[in-house]
């Protein structure tokens, strides 16, 4: 539909781009053109990244603090049988919430036996992992998990992880506390490390020279042998029926929202009950199709951007409204109750993930809002005649198709 169509007679198209006093943003420096010189020291492989930064949108005004980053600039610590890379509140100062971690296990590699004071929820992005855990109430659970499922483990519970052929694992974890460090977990290791063995010798009904063997520095990630048949570890470990699943096939999941457009896969706790304190969506979006613009009123929104390009805006109070542009491996937080919408800028599907600190995933959709307030009440703000308001989508659609 030609845009002007929307126009009522006697309206001209109004131009956007210099609503504030005082005037900002390059529109309305085009007569200036001095205004806008940057001869200082320049990175242009940044810059081109960024076109949406570097030459903003003419409805962006003001600045806010950075709800970009990425895992591609994060360092990584290698060892034998993998890696990992981290993005906590300390790198990424909006991250309040949530503390990403990006690792890589070789096939048999071993992130070892350990536990910390957060909530880990995880979803696998390439090859298998198997995972082990034990419940609060002390039941175990073994599983093997592929590209698009989820994990969780409650804090303060146990777990493993290990690396299946023939590639290997790479995953996102997602601690729900953005202070918490891949580098700041309890160890199995260290554990028995520092304790004096004649304790672990009466703790385990054996001799201390058991323990003469044990690494005195801990192990984090090192390699393996793949392990058995899943049914054999399950029944090695003791695993039983009666509890909760701790995986979740998010990428198998029915669609919350799905249409020509693409879809939105959700995992709360209505649909995966042992994540407790995490909710996420799993968002993917045609080439030229957008999340429609909406807003989460309970918990901030992580961001980890899977495939494609996008650019987003966030709105925020004063007004602010900045907009960034997000490729393969970055990582965005948008504030709980901001407005923001994100738009597939490239050729090929856009997929990202939104995580929550939450229970339960909420959303408020602004087309589904204005089409629940009496549209003469609408006009009235926006100047828009009822009869175009009616053909406003009604409701919320989640990722509005492209026209
Ligand atoms: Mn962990
Ligand atoms: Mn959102």
């Amino acid at each position: 539909m030609d845009s002007s169509e929307n126009v009522p007679i006697g309206h001209e198209v109004p131009t956007l781009g210099n609503p504030d006093l005082p005037q900002e943003g390059e529109i309305n420096i085009a007569d200036h053109p001095q205004s806008n010189t940057m001869t200082g020291p320049q990175n242009e492989a940044i810059e081109s990244q960024f076109p949406n930064q570097v030459h903003a949108p003419a409805t962006d005004i003001s600045t806010q603090p950075f709800f970009w980053s990425s895992f591609n600039i994060s360092p990584r610590r290698v060892q034998r049988g993998g890696w990992a890379r981290e993005l906590t509140k300390q790198d990424f100062h909006i991250s309040d919430e949530i503390a990403g971690v990006n690792m890589y296990l070789e096939p048999g590699g071993i992130r070892e036996l350990h536990w910390h004071q957060t909530a880990e929820w995880a979803v696998m992005t390439r090859g298998k992992a198997r995972v082990t855990t034990l419940s609060r109430s002390g039941l175990p659970a073994v599983e093997d998990v592929e590209e698009g499922d989820l994990w969780f483990f409650p804090a303060g519970t146990p777990h493993s992880l290990q690396g299946l052929g023939p590639d290997g694992a790479e995953f996102v974890l997602a601690f729900d506390d953005g202070e918490q460090s891949e580098s700041n977990t309890l160890l199995l290791t260290d554990w028995f490390a520092h304790t004096p063995p004649e304790v672990l010798a009466k703790n385990f009904g054996v001799a201390q020279e058991v323990f003469s063997d044990i690494p005195l520095h801990n192990l984090w990630i090192f390699p393996g042998d793949e392990p058995p048949a899943l049914e054999v570890d399950q029944a090695a470990a003791g695993v039983e029926w009666g509890m909760e699943p701790v995986i979740f096939r998010l990428s198998r999941s029915k669609p919350l929202y799905e249409n020509t457009g693409g879809s939105i896969q959700i995992a709360d706790s209505t649909n995966y009950k042992y994540s407790s304190t995490v909710a996420a969506a799993l968002v993917t979006v045609e080439p030229g199709s957008m999340r429609e613009l909406h807003w989460h009123p309970n918990a901030d929104e992580w961001q980890y951007y899977l495939r494609g390009s996008a650019r987003m805006t966030v709105f925020n109070t004063g007004p602010h409204a900045n907009t960034t542009d997000f490729r393969p491996g970055d990582v965005g937080v948008v504030r709980k109750n901001f407005g923001h919408y994100i738009e597939n800028t490239g050729d090929d599907v856009l997929q990202f993930l939104e995580v929550f600190r939450t229970d339960k995933y909420e959303e408020i959709s602004l087309a589904n809002w204005l089409s629940h307030v009496p549209p003469q009440l609408v006009s009235a703000h926006l100047n828009i005649d009822p009869a175009v308001l009616a053909t406003f989508p009604r409701g919320s659609q989640g990722i509005t198709p492209l026209r």
